[in-house]
């Protein structure tokens, strides 16, 4: 269906609506590989981005920082433009809810530097892809009317079964252009990363099912459920095989983030074997 491979998904706060987003380079060192510009520190460049068909221009910046100073600072890019940008303004149109929350809250703060957020029942995102274009990025705004939109829709489906009908992309039900697309879209590609993070192996077993065959049949699971969440952060989603996956939904254990197990009800707990992302 596309090529655009995920970078980020940012929730939308009032740097994003004003001057640009960060994009924290960490353990998900392979959403980073997804971009083919490789900055050294301090170094920018001109980019652009497109959302809905219009090009905007934007700055790509690697933030220098004094290594000496600060040993472990993790490397940090950031998107930027200026308030009375065109995209700036097209963002704070995209998201009048977020902006007007933000703006009202704003008011009432005595110390105007301090950072506001959205509260999460009302949050808006920003999803950001690579394209095959190096200098050209794709950003998709996920609105709160996208976000009911997506839960009126899903409602028909139980959690297994929607997981399997995103990650699936010759999927009908993929195809099928709704205002869920962008939703489901952002959620396949977080999910497709991750895959690649642990090489198709399952986060509890370790194996990978289907490598005697030349078969990928790995899955993605939602920690806390998409169906009743639409939680598609990457912290939300773990890479398991398609028999722990079915064993999970028939048994629902809870999962404790902490000790990163699961306690099934008959008593049986179960670690994780790889993590690199929880
Ligand atoms: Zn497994
Ligand atoms: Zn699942």
């Amino acid at each position: 269906m596309t090529t655009d491979l995920y970078i980020y998904k940012k929730e939308i706060d009032w740097s994003a609506l004003h001057l640009g987003v960060n994009i924290p380079v960490s353990l998900q060192n392979i959403f980073y590989e997804n971009i083919n510009i490789k900055l050294q520190k301090g170094e920018n460049k001109k980019i652009k981005l497109l959302l809905d068909g219009v090009e905007y221009p934007a700055i790509l910046t690697n933030i220098y920082f004094d290594e000496a100073k600060y040993p472990t600072h993790k490397e940090l890019l950031q998107i930027r433009w200026t308030q009375n940008s065109e995209i700036a303004q097209k963002l704070r149109d995209i998201f009048s809810s977020s902006y007007n929350y933000l703006f009202i809250e704003k008011e009432k703060l005595t110390n105007k530097k301090k950072q506001l957020s959205v509260p999460e029942e009302i949050r808006e995102y920003l999803a950001i892809y690579s394209t095959v274009f190096d200098d050209v990025f794709a950003i998709e705004c996920i609105t709160q009317s996208d976000i009911s939109e997506t839960k009126q829709e899903i409602r028909r489906y139980n959690e297994l079964e929607l997981e399997q009908i995103i990650q699936a992309t010759d999927s009908p039900a993929f195809i099928e252009k709704t205002r869920t697309t962008k939703i489901r879209k952002l959620d396949k590609t977080i999910g497709d990363n991750l895959k690649r993070l642990y090489e198709y192996k399952c986060q509890i077993c370790g194996l990978h099912i289907g490598e005697s065959y030349n078969a990928t049949v790995i899955h993605t699971h939602h920690i806390e459920y998409f169906s009743v969440s639409l939680n598609n952060n990457a912290d939300n989603i773990m890479v398991i095989c398609p028999n722990h996956h079915g064993i999970i939904h028939t048994t629902n254990p809870v999962f404790n983030r902490e000790k990163k197990l699961f306690a099934y009800p008959n008593g049986y707990s179960e670690g994780l074997k790889l993590n690199l992302h929880l």
